[in-house]
């Protein structure tokens, strides 16, 4: 069977296969493509600061029970290139929506950092909505990729759980970034209060219709300190199904298995790179400051550095036989979009 599986036949492969033999079909598709390859990056969680009050975050706005924290552009520049230093090629900066840091900060720090890993590290960038200008500023500093969840793709549910901002907000910031250039992800979690089928396959739809080169799943986990903490938690077979349904439906983009995957189950991040996953995000944020970036409750490696995890990981990821690579790991769809640009630019200099 090839790796360009049609849309509908995708859905009926969901619908009636077991979790094994969903995970088989998206693992072959993956293999295919990205080989035995699981691409590292490493993630700093730079502010837990957020304006925005999304009823399943732990770090919303009107959780007065956090302790929050802002690391220095110093400090965020200093823990990407000790990354660097060990060999980590690919970064993710992320935050609550924290305008103490000015897009011209935020520039300085993707600058900075670009010219200390002798333009050699890819920069990500997770830090909530934006204007289309602040997003082209981002990237004419040098950021490569841009992450903004679009959670859920039903609308009423969205409005709900974010604090009356709609989900046409996410889409728009997500076709800026695509129109600025960026190697852009989305993706939504998967058993929040008021969700259905209907909707996890809709999820997988919309990513697959906004033509995503990162797609980022994880289980949704009730945080106590939240209006949503009684909600139910699922295990994570849900979570591992819907995987293997986008990697079918988008077998060139890059799928993190989530931290919250490995938090619901001790055997979660293994279980999503079988289903069609490649991405592992050790997180390398300074140590004393983990604790305090708590999304949801149980976060696994709080006492690790992130350099401890990837020993950990590579362990892990050989059970499943894959391995562990240092490589910048484009998604090959931006990789492709990058190289076509490229000739249709060379192209035009060619008639002048
Ligand atoms: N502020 C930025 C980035 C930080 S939040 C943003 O919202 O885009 C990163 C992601 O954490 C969110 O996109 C959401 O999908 C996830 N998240 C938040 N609360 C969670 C919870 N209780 N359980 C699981 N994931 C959660
Ligand atoms: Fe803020 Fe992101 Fe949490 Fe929403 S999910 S409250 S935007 S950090």
């Amino acid at each position: 069977m090839s790796i360009n599986i049609d849309t509908e036949r995708a859905i009926e492969l969901y619908k009636t296969l077991s979790t094994e033999e969903l995970s088989q079909e998206a693992d072959r598709v993956c293999r295919e493509l990205y080989g035995e390859r699981v691409f590292l990056r490493g993630l700093i969680e730079f502010s837990n600061y957020c304006h925005c009050d999304c009823l399943y975050c732990g770090i919303r706005a009107s959780n007065e029970d956090v302790h929050r924290f802002r690391m220095s552009e110093e400090d965020i520049i200093n823990t990407a290139v000790l990354g660097y230093e060990r060999k980590l090629r690919t970064f993710v900066l992320q935050s609550g929506e924290d305008s103490y840091y000015t897009t011209e900060m935020l520039c300085r720090i993707v600058e900075t950092i670009k010219a200390r890993s002798n333009n050699e590290a890819a920069i990500t960038l997770s830090c909530g909505i934006k204007s289309s200008s602040e997003y082209a500023e981002l990237q004419a500093a040098g950021a490569d990729r841009y992450l903004i969840r679009f959670e859920t793709s039903d609308p009423d549910l969205h409005k709900y759980l974010r604090g009356g901002i709609s989900l046409k907000r996410r889409l728009k910031a997500l076709e800026d970034l695509k129109m600025c250039g960026f190697e852009t992800g989305s993706g939504f979690m998967v058993g929040l209060p008021g969700e259905s089928e209907e909707t996890r396959i809709n999820n997988a739809l919309l990513c697959k219709s906004l033509e995503l080169d990162m797609v980022g799943i994880g289980p949704f986990i009730p945080h106590p300190a939240t209006p949503l903490k009684d909600s139910e938690r699922y295990d994570i077979d849900m979570t591992v199904r819907i995987t293997a349904l986008v990697r079918l439906l988008l077998p060139e983009a890059n799928l993190p298995a989530s931290t919250a995957t490995g938090t619901v189950d001790p055997l979660g991040r293994e279980k999503a790179l079988a289903a069609g996953a490649n991405v592992l995000m050790p997180n390398i944020t300074p140590k004393e400051l983990k604790q305090y970036y708590l999304l949801y409750p149980d976060k696994i490696c709080l006492d690790e550095s992130g350099y401890e995890c990837i020993g950990c990981l590579n362990g892990r990821v050989g059970t499943i036989g894959k391995k562990l690579t240092l490589e910048r790991g484009d998604s090959l769809s931006g990789a492709r979009r990058k190289k076509l640009q490229f000739s249709e630019l060379n192209r035009e200099e060619s008639f002048v």
